[in-house]
């Protein structure tokens, strides 16, 4: 079988040519050729030697998931449905501003924490992306860009792992995916512009810390246990308390010097003024009276099967007002690529439910919120 080259980092690429009787610099060249020019072809890659062409023609190939849909937004926004296999699809985004261009890529086929707030996590679990799947993603996109914009230059300046899965449970393709986006032979990008988010896979965001760390977010959604377990699932088995205090140590070797906070915004859920004082409080008790993070509060994107509703915009000013005359910086993000589904908690709204979350999750719906009242039990921890 022929090897993907889009699933090694440098390394991974140095001792597959190693494997071939090529010297480590051919990697570098592959690796910039692939990564840097977009080229697949072997034969086009002309400083290589032609002998490790002809070697690589056999060996080898650059393969992409194709490309099942684009989808572009009114305000520049465009979404890619990419075709991994077995009828599962996953999904890229890329949101231009003024001063970058982000892409927000998929880690999983589904994801298995199931967050109520979360489409994808309404669909159930597939299966964890190859590390060639995720980069993949990265590759296809950018090099679309620059020839779509005309541009020889990078087009996308951020990564943001928040697409559909949890990206720390497929902790052994992210890594070198992530390694693939920092190299300065492949996308070169900062640390601080390449960023994880997740549901609060405690021991990995220690492990992340120690292999490659780079920006976190975490989806923090409640300010107490016994609501989060409700809205968050992994909750139950990585508490608040916990999850925080492995913030705390990730911010030792975090390219920021915050980790970001991500709030949804759920009418009648986790939105009142008292719910904002009380997050208030629990963050104090962490960053040695120092300031550690960023609150980012997302306004909910109702599905009908969350049985959710968004907060109405002056309860999302409300919440914000106490956390900002707390001395917290928060803002409140833009939902982008709105007319084409691109929004947090809408991607790959096709892809098949496999594992019948939806199914066994149904017979607890509606959904509840009541205060004091027993946790309900999470999908797959
Ligand atoms: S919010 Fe993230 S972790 Fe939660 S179900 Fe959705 S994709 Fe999974």
């Amino acid at each position: 079988m022929r090897a993907n080259l889009l699933d090694f980092d440098i390394e991974g690429l140095a001792a597959f040519c190693a494997g071939l009787g090529e010297k480590p610099f051919r990697a570098t060249q592959l690796f910039r050729w692939i990564h840097q020019r977009g080229e697949a072809d072997f034969s086009a890659m002309t400083d290589l030697a032609k002998s490790l062409r002809d070697k690589l023609a056999v060996s080898a190939h650059v393969a992409a998931p194709s490309v099942l849909s684009q989808h572009a937004s009114v305000d520049g926004t465009i979404k890619w449905l990419f075709d991994v296999g077995g009828g599962d699809a996953v999904e890229a985004v890329f949101i231009p501003e003024t001063d970058r261009g982000t892409l927000c890529i998929s880690s999983q086929a589904g994801c298995a924490v199931g967050c109520r707030f979360c489409s994808t996590g309404h669909q159930g679990f597939s299966r964890n992306l190859s590390t060639a799947e995720i980069v993949s993603q990265l590759w296809f996109a950018e090099h679309f860009l620059r020839k779509h914009l005309g541009r020889s230059t990078r087009v996308i300046s951020n990564v943001v792992m928040m697409g559909m899965g949890e990206p720390l449970q497929n902790y052994a393709a992210l890594v070198p995916a992530l390694r693939v986006m920092l190299s300065d032979h492949g996308y070169g990008l900062s640390r601080r512009r390449v960023t994880v988010s997740t549901s609060g896979v405690v021991p990995m965001i220690e492990r992340l810390a120690a292999d490659c760390p780079v920006a976190l977010a975490v989806s923090l959604h409640a300010p107490d246990d016994h609501l989060r377990s409700q809205l968050v699932p992994l909750n139950l088995k990585y508490p608040v308390a916990e999850l925080l205090s492995a913030c705390e140590r990730y911010l030792a070797h975090a390219p920021r010097d915050f980790i970001t906070l991500e709030y949804c915004m759920l009418d009648g859920v986790n939105d009142s003024v008292e719910q904002a004082r009380q997050l208030v409080d629990v963050l104090a008790r962490y960053g040695d009276g120092k300031s550690w993070c960023k609150l980012n509060l997302i306004p909910f994107n109702p599905f009908p099967a969350s049985g959710l509703l968004c907060s109405p915009p002056q309860r999302v000013q409300a919440f914000a007002q106490v956390l900002t005359e707390a001395g917290l910086t928060t803002t409140i993000r833009k939902t982008r690529g709105q007319d084409i589904d691109a929004a947090c908690g809408q991607l790959a709204g096709d892809v098949m439910d496999r594992t019948r979350v939806q199914e066994r999750m149904s017979g607890q719906r509606p959904v509840k919120f009541v205060r004091g009242a027993p946790a309900l039990a999470g999908a797959a921890l």
